[in-house]
């Protein structure tokens, strides 16, 4: 309780200092409370999202347009219980309102929001926040629900006892605003920080702010809302040991199912729109190396990352369903003790299942996770789950080079095995790296966890669209540039060196180079120059192998004839082809997973060493295959 017991002493405002005038306003709140609801209602989504320096949390200000003070601005901090800095988020949260946040104006004022339905403990982060002497108004948020509900609390009472202008509002329903501005209007700051130094005798007398919350929210005569005790029956069945999973499992199923079946076709169709798009804006250009870099580099790389957005936006559709219904909560409980033998928590249950589908979204649903070391290592071990990109690379080598063989009386197929054999293969991979990182490098220490089970409610459309929206954007903003700059650099060594103005062949340009010098490094695979430079095209994406081999094999007037399969099978033995369904298997070769990653951990330090961990993973494993391989057929 360092921040809650050492106040800074009161000091009176310098003589001639303006201490009226506000300019910068934090926004504080536990995780649930309504933090952004009311972000958004108070900023009217003018904001700006980017990512504090150095740190992976994510910064969010926006003038207070939504209430017609466009002079002040809000600073949204991260949801968090305490300012202990244990957290990441907490010790963000401290510089900030201290002011020492580079690049972060210090806040004149706080506002403090609680969800009225579980005040007890929410009051747990008043004690500290009102210490820091800035002055604060609480927010007893969701009183549309207590009042539906059948809660009671004195908000009178309670700003006496606490000693700050407390209001009951509701971010949903945007009732209460206008009290917020009487705050923000008449507010003088040294009254203000007068009123908030008379709780610290209360707080100072070492009381525990466990204690000191339950104290005063009893003397106020807070009573939680009954029907906490109608979510309790519904945890009765859903939290139950027998139907909780039962029903986790027919949840998590029917969203993967939605987000694959819905989302792979309405990707598949942006995908054909948007290239017939591109082909029919450049018309317009000279046919020369300018339209190839406009459509080849720009357009297709740009294209090859918006084609995510259904999945994304579907994903989080559901996502935002469970979180705001109070279930998911929930599921991370039920998740939690499998989840728990690998070193992970339940939260990253949901972002390993989607990635199934893709990583990206998967990446980006790693938000959920609180704990920044599980949520990292999450994040990491991520793309070992396969796929959908690899899917057309297995099924172009298991058709190549598997035999149709079945057993069992013709039900269990060879070619399934191989296909199952390779999606358990990244699963086996994606346990043992959390294992590995979770018992080193992103150990966690045994911090107090509180997962608070939130009371049912129903989601609100409005909530769920400003999400969609909100990651929709991040989205396209941060992982588009990068995709950018990386596709164009491809289509440059691609397309040079150039004779008489021509663009080469590919063999003869630089990637084709790159392909023949790094033959050395992967014939040990059982891998030829065609399939390197095969690996260096995936690099942007994995499905790109396959475009590449038909390009490749089709320049070549000696497999020209020949079906992709065929071509293979002449130029490949089965050692060089097991070992490269093994290499997809475990290698990254996406970069907007890349980029989305760097966007998530703010630093290119996590790509790159997952970049590296995962090709080395893949050579070692891709080296033991082809090598296994011509042991078993000599
Ligand atoms: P945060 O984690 O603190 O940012 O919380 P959110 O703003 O995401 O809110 C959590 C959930 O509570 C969302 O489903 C919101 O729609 C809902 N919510 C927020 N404020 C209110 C409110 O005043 N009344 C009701 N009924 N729901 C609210």
């Amino acid at each position: 309780m360092s921040n809650c017991c050492t106040p800074e002493p009161y000091k009176p405002p310098e003589p001639g200092a303006d201490t009226t005038r506000l300019r910068t306003i934090a926004l504080i709140g536990p995780p649930n409370s309504g933090k952004s609801t009311l972000f958004n209602r108070l900023t009217g989504l003018r904001q700006k999202v980017a990512n504090y320096p150095g740190v992976t949390v994510e910064q969010r200000m926006g003038a207070m347009a939504g209430i017609g003070r466009s002079d002040l601005t809000l600073i949204d901090l991260p949801g968090i219980y305490s300012l202990d800095p244990f957290s990441e988020d907490a010790r963000v949260s401290v510089e900030v309102l201290e002011g020492r946040m580079p690049g972060t104006p210090k806040p004149d004022a706080i506002l403090l929001v609680l969800d009225s339905l579980h005040l007890t403990r929410q009051l747990m982060l008043a004690a500290p926040v009102l210490a820091l002497g800035l002055p604060t108004m609480v927010l007893l948020n969701m009183s549309d629900l207590m009042e539906m509900r059948g809660g009671e609390i004195d908000p009178l009472r309670l700003a006496q006892e606490i000693g700050a202008p407390v209001a009951r509002i509701s971010a949903a329903k945007g009732s209460g605003m206008e009290a917020i501005q009487l705050f923000l209007n008449r507010h003088r700051g040294e009254d203000a920080n007068r009123a908030a130094i008379t709780v610290l005798p209360v707080v100072g007398n070492a009381v525990s702010a466990h204690k000191w919350a339950a104290q005063v929210s009893a003397r106020t005569g807070y009573r939680a809302p009954l029907s906490a005790e109608a979510s309790r029956k519904v945890d009765a069945v859903l939290l139950h040991r027998f139907w909780g999973p039962l029903f986790f499992l027919v949840v998590v199923f029917s969203v993967f199912e939605v987000v694959f079946s819905i989302g792979q076709p309405l990707s598949d169709g942006l995908g054909d729109v948007l290239a017939r798009a591109g082909t029919w804006a450049t018309n317009f250009l000279p046919n020369d190396w300018l339209r190839s870099l406009v459509l080849d580099g720009a357009w297709k790389g740009v294209t090859s990352v918006l084609v995510f957005l259904p999945q994304i936006l579907l994903l989080f559709l559901f996502i935002g369903i469970l979180e705001d219904s109070g279930y998911l909560a929930r599921a991370a409980l039920i998740a939690d003790r499998v989840m728990r033998t690998i070193g992970l928590n339940g939260k990253a249950f949901i972002p390993l299942l989607s990635a199934y589908a893709c990583a990206v979204p998967a990446i980006m649903a790693t938000r959920t996770i609180e704990n920044k070391r599980d949520r990292l290592a999450t994040i990491l071990v991520t793309p070992f789950m396969t796929c959908s990109a690899r899917l057309p690379v297995y099924m172009l080598f298991i058709a190549a080079f598997i035999p149709p063989i079945a057993f069992v009386h013709g039900l269990v197929g060879l070619q399934t095995l191989v296909m199952l054999g390779l999606y358990l293969l990244g699963f086996l991979a994606a346990l043992a790296t959390a294992r590995l990182l979770k018992s080193s490098i992103l150990k966690s220490s045994q911090t107090p966890f509180i997962l608070e089970l939130p009371q049912y409610r129903m989601p609100t459309l409005r909530s769920i669209g400003l999400r969609l929206w909100d990651r929709g954007s991040v989205f396209l903003r941060q992982a588009g540039s990068v995709i950018l700059v990386v596709t164009l650099g491809l289509w440059v060594l691609a397309n040079f060196p150039r004779h008489h103005g021509m663009a080469p062949e590919l063999t003869e340009s630089i990637i084709g180079r790159l392909g023949h010098w790094m033959e050395p490094a992967i014939a040990p695979l059982g891998f030829n120059w065609k399939i390197g430079i095969g690996l260096l095209s995936s690099v942007l994406a994995r499905e790109v192998m396959v475009g590449t081999m038909g390009t490749l094999y089709g320049a070549d007037p000696q497999t020209q004839s020949l079906s992709l399969q065929t071509a293979l099978h002449h130029d490949l033995h089965l050692g060089g082809a097991i070992a490269l369904m093994v290499f997809f298997a475990f290698a990254m070769q996406c970069t907007s997973t890349m980029a989305v990653v760097r966007r998530e951990t703010n630093s290119w330090r996590w790509p790159v060493i997952q970049f590296l961990y995962m090709l080395v993973l893949a050579w070692g494993a891709a080296f033991v295959a082809n090598w296994a391989v011509g042991m078993i057929w000599m």
